[in-house]
Order: C-alpha cells, then structure tokens, then sequence
C-alpha cells in the first residue's frame, strides 16, 4: 500500500509554495502562528484571499456548474495546509460549510447570490450554531424563529460565534418548531450582519482569541434566506460538520511547531550538559515523533476515503481527536523540557524559539474544543465505528 499524496498533489503543493513565497506578506501571514486561526479579518487578508480565488483555488473542489473545477477535496486540503503552514487564513467557512450545504439544498436565489461572491473570495462568514445551553449537544438549542408573513422573526442568544465582529454574514441555526422532537424542528438561516436588531459583544478567550456572544431581538428573515427546507437544519449542519473537521485541521503546520521544539534540543543544554543526551528528553522526543506519524496516517485515511467519494466521519473524528491531542502533548513537551523561560511570551529576549510555545501551550487547549470536543470525538468513534450504546 502506499501512503502517499500522489503526483498531481505534490505538484499543487510544489505551485502553492511557489505562489505564497511570491506573494509573502507579514500584514497577511505570521510564521510563528503556523496552525492557529487566521482570521479574514483586514483588508490585506481579504486582498491576499482575493488572489487565491484570482488563481481558482478556491472552491476548487465544487463541481464546474457552480464554477469549481471538479478538483478531490485532497487538493484543497493540501492548499489549507501550506496556508497554514506559513500562518496565513485558511479557506474554509464559506467554501466548506456554507458553499457546499447551498450548493446542495438552497434554493436558486441563494445559489445566484452566494457562491459566486463566495467563489470571488468576496464575502465573509459567522456560523452560529452554540449557545449558552446548546454546544456538545447542538440540537438542544432555543434560539427562537417565528413565522410571520413573508419570513420570521429571530429572538434569543448565540455563544462563541468567531468573526460575527467582521462578518458579513450570519449563517445561523434557529428552532422553527418547539413542538418537533428536538432534532427535527431546527432551520438553518441566512441573515447579514449589519441587520438591526443584532448585537455583537466580544468575549475574549484563552490566547489572546476573540470569540462573541450575539443577541438577536426581533430579527426579520426573508422567507427566500432559509436554507433548504424547514425544520430540516439539524441535518445539514451534521453534514457540513464532516467537511469542517477534514479542511480545517491540518498536519504539516503543526509537524512545524515538532520540528521547532526538535530544533531547539538539538542546541539547547542544561546544567551545562546538551539536553539530547538527557534520556528523559529522548523518551519524549520519541514518543511525540510515534504521535505524529499516526497522525499523518489518520489524516491519509481521511483523504483516501473522502477521495473515493466517502464521508469520512468516523476517520476525520479520530484523525482531529489524536491531532489535537499531540498538539497539546507538543506545546506541553515543550513547556516541561525548557522550563521557566518556556512560559516568555514573544517578545521578551530570553524566551526560546520566539517566545512561539507560550502562546501555542495556551492555543492547544482551543483545539480540543472547536468543531466537536474531545469527548464527542470518541463519542463518535465508539458509536459509529464500536457500535457501542452512547448516551447524550
Ligand atoms: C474559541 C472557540 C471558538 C468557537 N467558535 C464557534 C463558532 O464560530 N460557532 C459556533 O457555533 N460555535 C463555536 N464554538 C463553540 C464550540 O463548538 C463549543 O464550545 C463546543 O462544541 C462545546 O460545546 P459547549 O461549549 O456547549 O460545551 P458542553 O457541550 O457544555 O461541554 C462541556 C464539557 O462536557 C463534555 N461533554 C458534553 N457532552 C458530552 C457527552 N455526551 N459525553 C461526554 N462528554 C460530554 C464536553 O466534551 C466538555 O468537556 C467555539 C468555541 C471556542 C472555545
């Protein structure tokens, strides 16, 4: 069997090198982010996402009728992890959840107003499904849409929705039917941003990221700017959450931060002997290299079955659980073995490798969370994959 990317894939990666070595820019990409979120949140990131879409890469892997070019989703797989790896935004929202769920139920309206300006890298995204009491267990959520002539009306409350702050739009799941057992009385809704009667407040969060509460108080709908058909919104979302956790976590940003740690070990000493000799700090060592191989044969699984046409759903649910669990096990390998000055934030002339595991040690909590925590993660597995009875 080879495990392996294959010729063409290589060669996009070699053009996407190319390309982000051409167009380097520090307002756009920051190196020592590699793998954490890069928000298309300034004008030079939407510029710089204004020529990846220019290249057509992005929607590369959306059928030509919707102006894609029919590419497997291996290839915008790969573009996200060079992105990442020189800590520029990844493609991801608009193409992944939004694009690929209109494309597949919207009706036309939504079709001819969305992808193109999500094809154009025009249009940016806030997905709100979380709330105060909905988040594992998303189908709980209340956030309240009331029919009313010509649409609905929104009422309720959001929690952790990334980007409502620069956000042009507002792609939202809303509870249609109180009465509906609770997976099946959910709408998803297409709302902008600058809609009155919304209120964006910023909740800061671990790393120095910014997350948002957001209100809604009598927010009206166009009946055209429900997604699909009503009341069926729980089962687009489990359908577009399958393409979010196989783009958005990528391996080769974060081999980044291993080689980074390895590369301080080889140089660094303690009480005046070289660290490598340390056989404590080669037990570690060895053991995060094992990690990390596992975790590039996961994320094979993952292609090789999306390729094949295949929702990847329990392989992209081992592959993001033992992903971000090696991240953590990295940022905290890193922070054990070059001790106190491991905690210098960047900046600061005595911390190792640019201060880049202070921020990264706090980071890899953040990636046990986004897109399914770790508990739900096996969840998955030992429901789907085990067959095993699990209770929500
Ligand atoms: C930085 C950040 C950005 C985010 N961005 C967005 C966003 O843009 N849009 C959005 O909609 N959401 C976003 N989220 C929300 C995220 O998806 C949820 O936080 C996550 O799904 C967990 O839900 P919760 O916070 O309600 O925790 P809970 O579901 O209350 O979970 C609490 C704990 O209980 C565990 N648990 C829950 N259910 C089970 C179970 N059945 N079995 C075992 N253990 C369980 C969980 O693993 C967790 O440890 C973001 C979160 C963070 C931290």
């Amino acid at each position: 069997m080879d495990f392996d990317y294959g010729p063409e894939a290589k060669a996009f990666r070699a053009q996407v090198r190319q390309f982000l070595a051409e167009n380097h820019d520090p307002e756009v990409m920051d190196p020592t982010r590699e793998g954490m979120a890069q928000l298309v949140d300034t004008p030079a990131r939407r510029a710089f996402m204004r020529k990846l879409s220019e290249r057509g890469w992005i929607g590369m892997s959306w059928p030509k009728e919707y102006g894609g070019s029919d590419a497997p989703g291996m290839f915008e797989y790969v573009l996200n992890e060079e992105l990442a790896t020189v800590g520029a935004p990844l493609i991801g929202k608009g193409v992944g959840i939004v694009g690929k769920t209109i494309m597949r139920h919207g009706n036309e309206r939504l079709k001819k107003e969305f992808l193109p300006k999500i094809l154009g890298a025009e249009i940016e995204f806030a997905i709100g499904y979380s709330e105060p009491n909905a988040g594992s267990d998303l189908a709980a959520l209340s956030l309240r849409a009331t029919k009313t002539e010509g649409g609905w009306v929104l009422n309720g409350q959001k929690r952790f929705t990334t980007s409502a702050h620069f956000a042009d739009w507002y792609w939202l799941a809303a509870r249609t039917d109180p009465d509906a057992p609770k997976h099946k009385g959910i709408t998803l809704f297409l709302v902008p941003m600058n809609q009155k009667g919304i209120e964006v407040v910023n909740m800061p969060c671990l790393a120095g990221e910014r997350t948002n509460e957001v209100f809604l108080d009598d927010v009206f709908v166009p009946d055209d700017y429900a997604v699909g058909e009503v009341n069926k919104g729980f089962y687009y979302i489990s359908e577009a959450l399958d393409f979010e956790r196989f783009t958005l976590f990528t391996v080769s940003a974060f081999v980044k931060k291993y080689e980074a740690l390895r590369t301080y070990l080889r140089t660094a000493t303690r009480d005046g002997k070289p660290m490598r000799e340390d056989p404590e700090v080669r037990r570690v060592v060895a053991r995060l290299a094992t990690r990390i191989e596992v975790c590039k044969m996961h994320c094979l699984r993952v292609i090789a079955k999306a390729a094949r046409g295949e929702v990847p759903n329990i392989e992209a649910a081992m592959f993001k659980l033992w992903l971000s669990q090696t991240a953590q096990e990295v940022a905290e390998a890193f922070i054990t073995l070059a001790g106190p000055d491991a905690v210098l934030r960047r900046g600061n002339e005595h911390a190792p490798v640019d201060g880049r595991f202070e921020n990264y040690f706090q980071y890899s909590v953040l990636e046990t969370v986004g897109a399914g925590t770790s508990e739900v993660q096996r969840n998955i597995i030992a429901r789907r994959a085990l067959g095993l009875p699990v209770q929500n």
